[in-house]
């Protein structure tokens, strides 16, 4: 087995159960380690640490899949895996149930399987590999998924920026199963209907559906009632539609994807919400803009841009971004109103974020009070030892 060294120095985090053994971490490789092999992680003295798969080319070169010596990094291993990860959701999570049957089924190290994305949208399945290791075992991947869900089909989605760093082509599509044209589900009795990713004309973002944002919506529906809500980068209107449930007198949804707001709009229609959401295509940042300009105000804002800091190189650019957003927010927010900010920046961390909606309500002379705070859900787990996977934050404030 080929095996990967640590420096002194950087063996405590994987100890601890990091994960991630980074590029800087590591003083040598011993033996071939074609990409996607496993190979064996090593501490200065020879000890065991863990056994992940080997990503040369990435900043990452091994995620650790197991740190139990005696376990084989296989097929079997990966199955146990996912079976782990579907008796989970059901019988901790109680997923799927009556009202929510699209959910993240498969949360790659939360779930112990790095590189490996799957989310649930019924009885289809969309995949998505990160790694050329968790790649290489598509196939067996696969007839796990199926065996253990009873999934009608399974699409692959693509990821083209982890498949440029690992080394591996996807093509869209489904790999098992008969093709779908729509991805039909539902979250909190909202029914969806979405063309999956890559579909012609145009398909979904990501996976086809955000799921890290069920319980923030859920706070939002029991705090819109009585309010008019600004659903800022609406996406579907997963916001929107809370806020209309909840009781809002108005909604208006701003999203730049006009297939987005399309389908918000058909499925506003679906729940009967149609006549209280308004839909603006444009640039959320222009948008909101104009609305301070001609003194609009309203009295919950969300606002819950795509991520803005790819990693930490780019985290000075995208405090000064997220803080311009969340002042522009905070203009709109009628006084005692309330902003729920959200940040899906793995490389933010809590503290900084709070840091940028307190700046920059200051910069419009308003001052923000958090109230709560929230984040992914329990289906999108993460290790202990790996804070930085708790990737989503969301904060409820009242701005004074
Ligand atoms: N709030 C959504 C998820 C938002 S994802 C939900 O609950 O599901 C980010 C969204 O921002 C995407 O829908 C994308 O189309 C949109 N977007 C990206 N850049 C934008 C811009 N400059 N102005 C407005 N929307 C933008």
């Amino acid at each position: 087995m080929p095996t990967v060294h640590l420096r002194p120095g950087h063996v405590q985090p994987v100890w601890t159960g990091h994960p991630w053994v980074f590029a800087q971490a590591i003083a040598k490789v011993d033996g071939p380690a074609p990409a996607g092999s496993a190979v064996d992680v090593l501490d200065p003295r020879g000890n065991f640490l863990g056994r992940g798969f080997f990503s040369p080319e990435s900043a990452i070169p091994v995620r650790i899949v197991t740190r139990k010596h005696d376990e084989p990094l296989d097929d079997a291993l990966l199955d146990q895996r996912v079976k782990a990860a579907v008796e989970l959701r059901r019988a901790v999570l109680d997923l799927p149930n009556r009202e929510t049957d699209g959910y993240r089924l498969i949360h790659a190290e939360g779930d112990g399987l790095p590189g490996l994305i799957v989310d649930a949208y019924g009885p289809v399945l969309a995949a998505q590999f990160l790694t050329i290791g968790m790649k290489k075992h598509s196939e067996s991947l696969l007839r796990s998924l199926v065996a253990h869900t009873g999934a009608t089909t399974v699409i692959e989605v693509a990821s083209p920026r982890h498949q440029k760093i690992e080394g591996f082509e996807v093509r869209e599509g489904p790999v098992f199963g008969p093709t779908v044209e729509r991805l039909v589900f539902r979250e909190r009795g909202f029914t969806w209907s979405i063309q999956p990713p890559g579909a012609p004309g145009g398909g979904g973002q990501k996976t086809g559906y955000y799921f890290d944002q069920r319980e923030t919506r859920a706070a939002v529906e029991q705090l819109a009632r009585g309010r008019r809500v600004l659903d800022l980068y609406s996406y579907v209107g997963g916001f929107s539609l809370a806020s209309a449930r909840g009781g809002a007198t108005d909604v208006l949804a701003v999203d730049s994807s006009q297939f987005a707001l399309d389908c918000a709009a058909t499925t506003a229609e679906g729940a009967g919400f149609r006549e209280k959401i308004r839909f603006q295509r444009g640039d959320a940042r222009k948008v909101m803009a104009q609305l301070a300009e001609d003194n609009q105000r309203f009295d919950l804002v969300v606002l819950d841009p795509p991520k803005l800091a790819m990693g930490a190189k780019d985290l000075d650019e995208a405090r000064g971004m997220y803080r311009k957003l969340n002042a522009l927010a905070c203009k709109l927010v009628a006084p005692g109103g309330l902003l729920v900010s959200c940040s899906c920046s793995q490389a933010m961390t809590g503290g900084e974020f709070l840091r940028v909606i307190a700046t920059g309500a200051r910069d419009v002379q308003r001052d923000a009070t958090v109230l709560r705070l929230l984040g992914q859900p329990p289906d999108h787990l993460v290790p202990a030892a790996f804070p930085e996977g708790r990737y989503l934050k969301c904060v409820v404030a009242r701005v004074g």
